[in-house]
């Protein structure tokens, strides 16, 4: 199996208006156009982030780097609705360069896209203890034989050159997934979703060095609602246990935690993700975070079914949000 290995460093053991206008601008948000909207001759940003779409219909983001490279985090869509969406914000499928997964349930990634990383030679990230798993899906062996296949394991790896990512072990389901925190050019970006608990080394490594520009983290349930909601119990358990997913309390929790460990107001932006569409509503995560105004100031909500605003992600102006392209 012709698997890349790449290794760095090794896990760490540690423990107003213009917003208010910026959140009813996202909520307002309308479809995206089916035709790709124009490319703006705006400056360059380190990174920029786009949510495609987010839930438990399907999680796939677009990391756009230095107005160039595009890394994606998760591919949960299916070929069509990810080339609609990935036009809708402006790009083609073709600039895509990496895919980072988090891990395999379906939501995160559809192994009918693998025919289109053949085609364009995209390198798939996925950490060691999903390989076995991503060998058994169809084209798989393909993938791996073109030498696509990057395996990392507890340590930092670049999905582009110049962009780290560092990898922090999440609890959900059996073998876990993994939350990452992204580097490039002094901007840094947040990413952890699908995990039941938040551990410690989360809250370290995305409050490490300042913190970072903006941190995407799921919203996933409202405990009343899903306590109410017509699921087996067995789901029921499944998520609330510990292994499953993050409540809006929990999610708040964890925001506000990172968010005091960092410095300068950071993160600028929290982009709240995998919202249940059954058991959970944009008001619930708005009264949550109304706790805290200054952290309500900076939520964006992600859609199952329409993608975010591009989402600065960058030092200087982190957190700006263009309904424009670049
Ligand atoms: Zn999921």
């Amino acid at each position: 199996m012709a698997v890349r290995r790449v290794s760095k460093t090794a896990w760490p053991t540690g423990p107003g208006l213009f917003a208010e206008v910026h959140r009813e601008l996202v909520a307002s948000l309308p479809a995206a156009p089916t035709t790709p909207a124009r490319r703006s001759p705006r400056r360059t940003t380190a990174m920029r982030l786009c949510v495609l779409a987010s839930g438990s219909g399907g999680n796939a983001s677009v990391l756009r780097v230095r107005g160039q490279a595009c890394v994606m985090l998760d591919l949960g869509l299916g070929p069509r609705v990810l080339r609609h969406r990935i036009e809708q914000a402006g790009l083609s499928f073709g600039d895509v360069s990496a895919v980072c997964l988090t891990h395999l349930d379906q939501d995160h990634f559809k192994p009918g896209c693998i025919p289109m990383l053949l085609g364009h030679g995209v390198r798939v990230h996925l950490h060691r203890w999903h390989v076995q798993d991503f060998m058994t899906l169809p084209g798989a062996a393909d993938l791996s034989a073109a030498g696509l296949l990057c395996v990392f394991d507890d340590e930092s790896f670049e999905p582009y050159p110049g962009v780290t990512a560092r990898p922090i072990h999440l609890p959900h389901d059996l073998k876990g997934t993994v939350g990452l925190r992204v580097e490039a050019d002094g901007a840094s970006l947040g990413y952890a979703t699908d995990l039941g608990t938040v551990p410690p080394q989360l809250i370290d490594i995305l409050s490490e060095a300042g913190g970072v520009d903006v941190l995407a983290i799921e919203s996933n349930y409202d405990p009343d609602l899903e306590l109410a909601s017509g699921r087996p119990a067995f789901l029921k358990q499944r998520i609330m246990g510990g292994r499953g997913h993050l409540s809006n309390d929990q999610a708040f929790a964890a925001v506000r935690a990172i968010a005091r460990c960092c410095a300068d107001g950071r993160p600028r932006r929290v982009v709240l993700l995998h919202r249940s569409a059954q058991c959970n509503h944009p008001t619930r995560i708005h009264r949550t975070f109304a706790q805290e105004p200054a952290l309500a100031a900076r939520i964006v909500l992600a859609e199952q079914r329409r993608r975010t605003a591009w989402i600065d992600v960058d030092a200087s102006h982190a957190g700006q949000m263009s309904l424009w392209l670049d």
